[in-house]
Protein backbone atom coordinates (compact mmCIF):
# COMPACT_ATOMS: atom_id res chain seq x y z
CA UNK A 1 0.00 0.00 0.00
CA UNK A 2 1.46 3.45 -0.96
CA UNK A 3 1.03 6.47 1.55
CA UNK A 4 -1.58 8.26 -0.60
CA UNK A 5 -3.19 4.76 -1.21
CA UNK A 6 -3.61 4.50 3.01
CA UNK A 7 -5.14 8.11 3.08
CA UNK A 8 -7.59 7.40 0.95
CA UNK A 9 -8.75 4.26 1.89
CA UNK A 10 -8.91 4.78 5.50
CA UNK A 11 -9.21 8.31 6.40
CA UNK A 12 -10.86 10.69 3.04
CA UNK A 13 -14.17 9.81 4.51
CA UNK A 14 -15.70 13.24 4.86
CA UNK A 15 -16.95 15.45 2.41
CA UNK A 16 -16.35 19.39 2.46
CA UNK A 17 -19.24 20.91 4.10
CA UNK A 18 -19.71 24.90 5.51
CA UNK A 19 -16.98 25.09 7.91
CA UNK A 20 -14.19 22.78 6.01
CA UNK A 21 -13.23 24.15 2.56
CA UNK A 22 -10.86 22.12 1.68
CA UNK A 23 -10.01 19.32 3.77
CA UNK A 24 -8.32 15.97 3.57
CA UNK A 25 -6.18 16.29 -0.41
CA UNK A 26 -3.66 18.89 -0.46
CA UNK A 27 -1.03 20.38 1.54
CA UNK A 28 -2.73 21.99 4.09
CA UNK A 29 -6.78 21.97 5.58
CA UNK A 30 -8.99 25.24 5.30
CA UNK A 31 -11.22 26.11 7.10
CA UNK A 32 -13.40 28.37 8.78
CA UNK A 33 -14.54 29.10 11.97
CA UNK A 34 -18.21 30.14 13.20
CA UNK A 35 -18.30 33.70 13.14
CA UNK A 36 -17.14 35.63 16.24
CA UNK A 37 -16.12 32.67 18.19
CA UNK A 38 -12.66 31.63 19.76
CA UNK A 39 -11.07 28.60 18.60
CA UNK A 40 -9.26 26.50 21.18
CA UNK A 41 -5.94 24.04 20.33
CA UNK A 42 -5.40 20.94 21.79
CA UNK A 43 -3.05 17.80 21.10
CA UNK A 44 -2.03 14.72 22.71
CA UNK A 45 0.28 11.63 21.57
CA UNK A 46 -0.26 7.85 22.72
CA UNK A 47 3.06 5.75 22.06
CA UNK A 48 3.25 2.17 22.32
CA UNK A 49 4.90 1.24 25.35
CA UNK A 50 4.03 4.13 27.24
CA UNK A 51 0.79 4.66 26.98
CA UNK A 52 -0.97 1.51 25.89
CA UNK A 53 0.72 -2.12 25.35
CA UNK A 54 1.78 -3.49 22.46
CA UNK A 55 -1.20 -5.58 21.02
CA UNK A 56 -3.59 -3.32 21.97
CA UNK A 57 -6.63 -3.37 20.09
CA UNK A 58 -6.24 -0.87 16.72
CA UNK A 59 -9.85 0.44 17.26
CA UNK A 60 -9.47 1.04 20.80
CA UNK A 61 -6.32 3.03 20.09
CA UNK A 62 -8.19 5.10 17.22
CA UNK A 63 -11.12 5.59 19.67
CA UNK A 64 -8.80 6.52 22.37
CA UNK A 65 -6.63 9.11 20.74
CA UNK A 66 -9.56 11.07 19.82
CA UNK A 67 -11.06 10.74 23.48
CA UNK A 68 -8.37 11.97 25.18
CA UNK A 69 -8.09 15.59 22.87
CA UNK A 70 -12.05 15.89 23.12
CA UNK A 71 -11.65 15.51 27.21
CA UNK A 72 -8.83 18.35 26.81
CA UNK A 73 -11.48 20.86 24.51
CA UNK A 74 -14.29 19.61 26.79
CA UNK A 75 -12.24 20.92 30.18
CA UNK A 76 -11.81 23.80 28.46
CA UNK A 77 -15.47 24.54 28.00
CA UNK A 78 -15.17 23.93 24.05
CA UNK A 79 -17.33 22.19 21.36
CA UNK A 80 -15.30 20.09 18.84
CA UNK A 81 -14.49 20.95 15.46
CA UNK A 82 -11.43 19.69 12.96
CA UNK A 83 -8.85 16.90 13.65
CA UNK A 84 -5.74 15.97 12.05
CA UNK A 85 -3.93 12.97 12.83
CA UNK A 86 -0.46 11.79 12.59
CA UNK A 87 0.30 8.26 12.34
CA UNK A 88 3.90 6.65 12.65
CA UNK A 89 3.41 2.81 11.42
CA UNK A 90 5.84 0.19 11.29
CA UNK A 91 3.69 -1.18 8.70
CA UNK A 92 1.17 -0.75 6.47
CA UNK A 93 -1.98 -3.95 7.51
CA UNK A 94 -5.04 -3.54 6.22
CA UNK A 95 -6.92 -5.15 9.62
CA UNK A 96 -5.00 -3.03 11.68
CA UNK A 97 -5.85 0.41 9.99
CA UNK A 98 -9.53 -0.61 9.22
CA UNK A 99 -9.91 -1.13 13.39
CA UNK A 100 -8.22 2.08 13.74
CA UNK A 101 -10.24 4.23 11.61
CA UNK A 102 -13.34 2.84 12.19
CA UNK A 103 -12.70 3.47 15.97
CA UNK A 104 -11.60 6.76 15.81
CA UNK A 105 -14.65 7.74 13.26
CA UNK A 106 -17.26 5.61 15.26
CA UNK A 107 -16.35 8.83 18.04
CA UNK A 108 -16.08 11.30 15.82
CA UNK A 109 -19.18 10.75 14.18
CA UNK A 110 -21.08 11.10 17.54
CA UNK A 111 -19.67 14.52 18.10
CA UNK A 112 -19.40 16.21 14.53
CA UNK A 113 -15.55 16.12 14.46
CA UNK A 114 -14.39 16.37 11.04
CA UNK A 115 -10.91 15.18 10.12
CA UNK A 116 -9.29 17.52 7.97
CA UNK A 117 -5.64 16.46 7.59
CA UNK A 118 -2.52 14.82 9.09
CA UNK A 119 0.15 12.66 8.01
CA UNK A 120 1.66 8.75 7.70
CA UNK A 121 5.13 7.87 8.07
CA UNK A 122 6.89 4.55 8.84
CA UNK A 123 8.43 4.19 12.37
CA UNK A 124 7.61 2.88 16.00
CA UNK A 125 4.23 2.75 16.29
CA UNK A 126 2.37 6.12 17.62
CA UNK A 127 -0.66 8.11 17.13
CA UNK A 128 -0.73 11.73 17.91
CA UNK A 129 -3.78 14.09 17.21
CA UNK A 130 -4.57 17.49 16.95
CA UNK A 131 -7.79 19.45 17.37
CA UNK A 132 -9.50 22.22 17.09
CA UNK A 133 -12.71 23.47 19.00
CA UNK A 134 -14.32 26.61 19.38
CA UNK A 135 -15.59 28.96 22.35
CA UNK A 136 -18.76 31.21 21.94
CA UNK A 137 -17.72 35.11 22.90
CA UNK A 138 -17.04 35.90 26.77
CA UNK A 139 -17.10 31.68 28.03
CA UNK A 140 -13.73 29.90 28.89
CA UNK A 141 -12.69 27.22 31.49
CA UNK A 142 -9.24 27.28 32.79
CA UNK A 143 -7.56 26.04 35.38
CA UNK A 144 -6.84 29.38 37.28
CA UNK A 145 -10.15 30.83 38.15
CA UNK A 146 -11.02 28.73 41.77
CA UNK A 147 -11.69 30.74 44.53
CA UNK A 148 -12.05 29.77 48.00
CA UNK A 149 -15.50 28.67 49.36
CA UNK A 150 -15.58 27.25 45.70
CA UNK A 151 -17.31 23.17 46.06
CA UNK A 152 -15.05 20.87 43.95
CA UNK A 153 -17.16 18.63 41.50
CA UNK A 154 -15.90 15.49 39.77
CA UNK A 155 -17.86 13.89 36.84
CA UNK A 156 -18.61 9.74 36.88
CA UNK A 157 -16.89 7.36 39.15
CA UNK A 158 -12.67 7.93 40.24
CA UNK A 159 -10.24 5.47 39.12
CA UNK A 160 -11.85 2.95 36.94
CA UNK A 161 -9.33 3.14 34.58
CA UNK A 162 -6.10 2.80 36.66
CA UNK A 163 -7.82 -0.44 37.96
CA UNK A 164 -8.10 -1.03 34.45
CA UNK A 165 -4.24 -0.09 33.85
CA UNK A 166 -2.77 -2.55 36.84
CA UNK A 167 -4.80 -5.35 35.30
CA UNK A 168 -3.84 -5.18 31.70
CA UNK A 169 -0.13 -4.79 33.45
CA UNK A 170 -0.61 -7.60 35.86
CA UNK A 171 -0.42 -5.79 39.17
CA UNK A 172 -3.51 -6.36 40.60
CA UNK A 173 -3.58 -9.59 42.08
CA UNK A 174 -6.59 -9.55 44.47
CA UNK A 175 -9.40 -11.68 42.75
CA UNK A 176 -12.17 -10.70 41.22
CA UNK A 177 -15.39 -11.15 39.08
CA UNK A 178 -14.72 -11.60 35.05
CA UNK A 179 -17.12 -8.83 34.87
CA UNK A 180 -15.91 -6.35 37.23
CA UNK A 181 -12.53 -7.32 35.33
CA UNK A 182 -13.85 -6.42 32.03
CA UNK A 183 -15.89 -3.36 33.04
CA UNK A 184 -12.41 -1.30 33.92
CA UNK A 185 -10.89 -2.84 30.94
CA UNK A 186 -13.44 -1.01 28.97
CA UNK A 187 -13.03 1.96 31.16
CA UNK A 188 -9.57 2.40 29.90
CA UNK A 189 -9.94 1.39 26.65
CA UNK A 190 -13.24 3.70 25.69
CA UNK A 191 -13.06 6.30 27.98
CA UNK A 192 -15.94 8.59 27.58
CA UNK A 193 -14.80 12.28 27.08
CA UNK A 194 -17.45 14.40 28.94
CA UNK A 195 -18.04 17.17 25.84
CA UNK A 196 -21.53 17.71 26.23
CA UNK A 197 -20.87 18.09 30.40
CA UNK A 198 -17.86 20.66 29.61
CA UNK A 199 -20.13 23.08 27.17
CA UNK A 200 -22.70 23.27 29.67
CA UNK A 201 -20.81 23.81 33.13
CA UNK A 202 -18.71 26.75 30.94
CA UNK A 203 -21.33 29.24 32.07
CA UNK A 204 -21.22 28.85 35.26
CA UNK A 205 -17.47 26.78 36.76
CA UNK A 206 -15.13 28.94 37.82
CA UNK A 207 -12.23 26.36 37.03
CA UNK A 208 -11.68 23.18 35.36
CA UNK A 209 -9.56 20.33 34.15
CA UNK A 210 -9.95 16.86 32.84
CA UNK A 211 -8.53 13.95 34.98
CA UNK A 212 -6.05 12.50 33.10
CA UNK A 213 -2.31 12.07 35.08
CA UNK A 214 -4.83 11.28 38.77
CA UNK A 215 -7.28 12.95 40.68
CA UNK A 216 -4.71 14.74 43.00
CA UNK A 217 -2.57 15.17 40.32
CA UNK A 218 -4.79 17.00 38.56
CA UNK A 219 -6.38 19.28 41.41
CA UNK A 220 -3.06 20.03 42.78
CA UNK A 221 -2.67 21.89 38.76
CA UNK A 222 -5.94 23.63 39.97
CA UNK A 223 -4.54 24.65 42.76
CA UNK A 224 -1.35 26.41 41.58
CA UNK A 225 -2.97 27.72 38.88
CA UNK A 226 -5.44 29.63 40.95
CA UNK A 227 -3.23 30.47 44.32
CA UNK A 228 -5.59 28.50 46.64
CA UNK A 229 -5.73 25.30 48.72
CA UNK A 230 -8.35 22.24 48.66
CA UNK A 231 -10.05 19.89 51.60
CA UNK A 232 -11.81 16.58 49.94
CA UNK A 233 -13.96 14.16 51.46
CA UNK A 234 -12.69 10.73 50.65
CA UNK A 235 -16.32 9.46 51.12
CA UNK A 236 -17.61 11.77 48.44
CA UNK A 237 -15.79 10.78 45.93
CA UNK A 238 -18.15 8.89 43.09
CA UNK A 239 -16.77 5.20 43.01
CA UNK A 240 -18.14 2.22 40.82
CA UNK A 241 -19.46 -0.69 42.31
CA UNK A 242 -16.36 -2.79 41.04
CA UNK A 243 -14.48 -0.07 42.61
CA UNK A 244 -15.93 -0.36 46.14
CA UNK A 245 -15.27 -3.67 46.00
CA UNK A 246 -11.66 -3.95 45.35
CA UNK A 247 -11.23 -1.05 48.24
CA UNK A 248 -10.22 -3.28 51.42
CA UNK A 249 -7.10 -0.86 53.04
CA UNK A 250 -6.08 2.48 53.10
CA UNK A 251 -3.13 1.78 50.34
CA UNK A 252 -6.11 0.77 48.28
CA UNK A 253 -7.30 4.74 47.92
CA UNK A 254 -4.43 5.65 46.07
CA UNK A 255 -5.00 3.95 43.10
CA UNK A 256 -8.81 6.23 43.58
CA UNK A 257 -6.44 9.24 44.33
CA UNK A 258 -3.60 8.99 42.18
CA UNK A 259 -4.70 6.36 39.37
CA UNK A 260 -5.26 8.28 35.73
CA UNK A 261 -6.91 7.90 32.66
CA UNK A 262 -10.26 8.99 33.71
CA UNK A 263 -10.82 11.50 31.21
CA UNK A 264 -13.62 13.08 33.79
CA UNK A 265 -14.04 16.49 34.82
CA UNK A 266 -13.20 18.15 38.07
CA UNK A 267 -14.34 21.63 37.71
CA UNK A 268 -15.27 24.20 40.77
CA UNK A 269 -18.62 26.25 41.39
CA UNK A 270 -19.22 29.08 43.78
CA UNK A 271 -22.23 28.07 46.28
CA UNK A 272 -24.82 30.58 43.90
CA UNK A 273 -24.52 27.81 40.92
CA UNK A 274 -24.77 24.52 42.61
CA UNK A 275 -28.50 24.34 41.66
CA UNK A 276 -27.23 24.89 38.29
CA UNK A 277 -25.07 22.37 38.50
CA UNK A 278 -27.14 19.49 39.01
CA UNK A 279 -29.76 21.09 36.58
CA UNK A 280 -26.93 20.46 33.97
CA UNK A 281 -25.95 17.07 35.34
CA UNK A 282 -29.84 15.89 34.68
CA UNK A 283 -29.61 17.78 31.17
CA UNK A 284 -26.91 16.08 30.26
CA UNK A 285 -27.34 12.25 31.59
CA UNK A 286 -23.66 12.93 33.29
CA UNK A 287 -23.56 12.30 36.82
CA UNK A 288 -21.58 14.76 38.98
CA UNK A 289 -20.39 14.80 42.60
CA UNK A 290 -19.25 17.78 45.24
CA UNK A 291 -15.98 15.89 46.84
CA UNK A 292 -14.53 18.89 49.02
CA UNK A 293 -13.96 22.72 48.57
CA UNK A 294 -11.51 25.24 47.87
CA UNK A 295 -9.74 26.59 50.85
CA UNK A 296 -7.31 30.18 51.45
CA UNK A 297 -4.61 27.56 52.32
CA UNK A 298 -1.65 26.11 50.39
CA UNK A 299 -2.00 22.26 49.45
CA UNK A 300 -4.54 19.53 49.88
CA UNK A 301 -6.06 18.09 52.89
CA UNK A 302 -7.53 15.04 52.62
CA UNK A 303 -10.39 13.07 55.12
CA UNK A 304 -12.10 10.21 55.47
CA UNK A 305 -14.92 9.53 57.65
CA UNK A 306 -14.14 12.88 59.72
CA UNK A 307 -10.68 11.37 60.20
CA UNK A 308 -7.51 13.31 58.41
CA UNK A 309 -6.01 11.00 55.77
CA UNK A 310 -2.38 11.10 54.69
CA UNK A 311 -1.72 12.55 51.33
CA UNK A 312 0.11 9.92 48.99
CA UNK A 313 4.11 10.22 48.22
CA UNK A 314 3.25 10.93 44.34
CA UNK A 315 -0.16 12.38 43.70
CA UNK A 316 -0.05 10.99 40.09
CA UNK A 317 1.51 10.34 37.06
CA UNK A 318 4.40 12.28 35.31
CA UNK A 319 6.37 10.79 32.27
CA UNK A 320 9.99 12.55 33.80
CA UNK A 321 9.55 12.19 37.72
P1 LIG B 1 2.56 16.33 2.05
O1 LIG B 1 3.51 15.42 1.36
O2 LIG B 1 2.31 17.61 1.39
O3 LIG B 1 2.82 16.47 3.53
P2 LIG B 1 0.83 14.13 2.28
O4 LIG B 1 0.98 13.31 1.06
O5 LIG B 1 1.52 13.71 3.53
O6 LIG B 1 1.12 15.62 1.94
O7 LIG B 1 -0.72 14.25 2.63
C1 LIG B 1 -1.67 14.44 1.60
C2 LIG B 1 -2.96 14.85 2.23
O8 LIG B 1 -3.44 13.81 3.07
C3 LIG B 1 -2.86 16.08 3.13
O9 LIG B 1 -4.05 16.81 2.97
C4 LIG B 1 -2.76 15.52 4.49
O10 LIG B 1 -3.26 16.43 5.45
C5 LIG B 1 -3.62 14.27 4.39
N1 LIG B 1 -3.23 13.19 5.31
C6 LIG B 1 -2.03 12.58 5.41
N2 LIG B 1 -2.03 11.63 6.35
C7 LIG B 1 -3.26 11.63 6.89
C8 LIG B 1 -3.90 10.90 7.90
N3 LIG B 1 -3.26 9.95 8.62
N4 LIG B 1 -5.19 11.19 8.18
C9 LIG B 1 -5.82 12.13 7.52
N5 LIG B 1 -5.31 12.85 6.53
C10 LIG B 1 -4.03 12.62 6.21
MG1 LIG C 1 2.79 19.19 0.77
Amino acid sequence: MTEQEIITRYFSRHSADAGVEIGIGDDGAVVRPPKSSRLVITSDTLNEGVHFAPGCKPGDLGYKVLAVNLSDLAAMGAAPLWASLNLSLADAEHVWLEGFSQGLFQLADRYGVRLIGGDVVRGPLSVSLYMVGFLEPDLMLTRSGARPGDFIYVSGTIGDAAMGVKLRDGIQHRKMAKADHEYFTLRLNRPEPKVNLGQEIVSCASAAIDISDGLLSDLHQILLMSEVGAQIELDQIPLSKAMRRQLKTDKDWHVVLTGGDDYELMFTVCPEHQDAIEMISEKTACPTRCIGRITQGKGIELSRSGQSFSLPDKLGFDHFS
